[in-house]
């Protein structure tokens, strides 16, 4: 199809913004089928979805994350509550809201925001979580379940990563996935999503961390690059092959004096450096972050189908 004032440059802008991942496009089609379940649920009388959120101190990333979670629930017409409580609060309180958690029929999933502060051990407290309820999947049981292949839940990030992939048509069987990082949330599980004998899995999985030799020759042998140091632009044109997919988990807000904000939003990629190198790629903003609540959400529905 003709474009109208089209010019060369015009062109390489179009062709380089057609390998962008967009996380926003793929979330919001998902938060509309949700949204439809849940207006179907109501429609046949029935509640709608519950989640909970439970919240120690006064961390700002855990208080914004929070806030994005009661917004993404009214988005699709999921009820949520918060559960605020000081940074003083005892181990044994804690222990008892969960406890309440567990036995509250209206409440069908619900996460508990770490980190928690330090008199407050975080092990302990999340031996307490009923695993049905589990939905940022933080239980032993349910990393063990994801290790044999059957989770019941799968943690958010990793979950919002492969529905990206999913839904962004990428093919992951027979290829080489390189994942950066070996975090429990992030890399752990998600090398092991990979590495499953299933659809979306299939791969060969190679998992690098801080004591990785020749960190740029593995990354350059990948198909796929995941990133998940939180080191941000750590992964410049170096470490990419011509053609990879790039997918950046990393998430930074660094100071700014040229942006109005007074701050940018970047990921663990050099974006700029590393986009024209590669086949598609996610930005941040709007990559996988966008997937991550999307993943919380269909969790809770998991969480609440399983309930009846
Ligand atoms: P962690 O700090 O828990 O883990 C970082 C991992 O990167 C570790 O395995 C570490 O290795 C490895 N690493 C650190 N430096 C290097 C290096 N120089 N070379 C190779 N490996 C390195 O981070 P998270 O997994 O929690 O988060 C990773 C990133 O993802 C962060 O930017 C975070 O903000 C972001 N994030 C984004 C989310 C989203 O929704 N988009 C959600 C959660 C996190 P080692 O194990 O040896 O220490």
């Amino acid at each position: 199809m003709a474009i109208r004032g089209s010019n060369s440059s015009d062109c390489f802008f179009m062709e380089k913004k057609m390998n962008i991942i967009d996380g926003k496009q793929i979330a919001d089609e998902i938060k509309s089928e949700i949204a439809a379940k849940v207006k179907s649920l109501l429609d046949k009388g029935k509640p709608a979805p519950h989640l909970a959120a439970v919240v120690v101190g006064n961390d700002g990333a855990s208080l914004t994350y929070v806030q994005s979670i009661e917004r993404a629930c009214r988005e699709v017409g999921y009820i949520s509550s918060v559960y605020k409580f000081p940074e003083t609060t005892a181990e044994e309180e804690l222990i008892s809201v969960i406890s309440f958690l567990n036995e509250d029929d209206e409440i069908d999933g619900y996460i508990l925001q770490l980190p928690l502060p330090k008199h407050i051990s975080s092990e302990k407290v999340i031996e307490w979580i009923n695993p049905k309820k589990d939905v940022d999947s933080l239980h032993p049981s349910n990393m063990g379940n994801l290790l044999l292949g059957e989770p019941l839940f799968v943690p958010a990030t990793p979950y919002g990563t492969m529905l990206l992939l999913e839904r962004a048509g990428i093919e992951t069987e027979g290829k080489h996935c390189v994942v950066v990082g070996r975090s429990n949330i992030v890399g752990k599980p998600l090398a092991m999503l990979l590495s499953q004998k299933s659809a979306g899995g299939n791969a060969t999985v190679t998992v690098c961390h801080s004591h990785t030799q020749n960190l740029q020759d593995v990354c350059r042998e990948a198909d796929i690059l995941f990133v998940a140091i939180g080191k941000p632009e750590m992964i410049t044109a170096d470490y990419v092959k011509k053609g990879a997919v790039v997918v950046d988990i990393g998430v930074h807000r660094l100071p700014d004096p040229d942006n109005e904000k007074g701050y940018r939003i970047c990921g663990d990629v050099k974006f700029d450096e590393v986009a024209p190198l590669c086949s598609q790629i996610t930005p941040v903003p709007g990559g996988v972050g966008r997937l991550t609540m999307t993943a919380l959400l269909l969790n809770v529905m998991k969480a609440y189908e399983g309930k009846k």
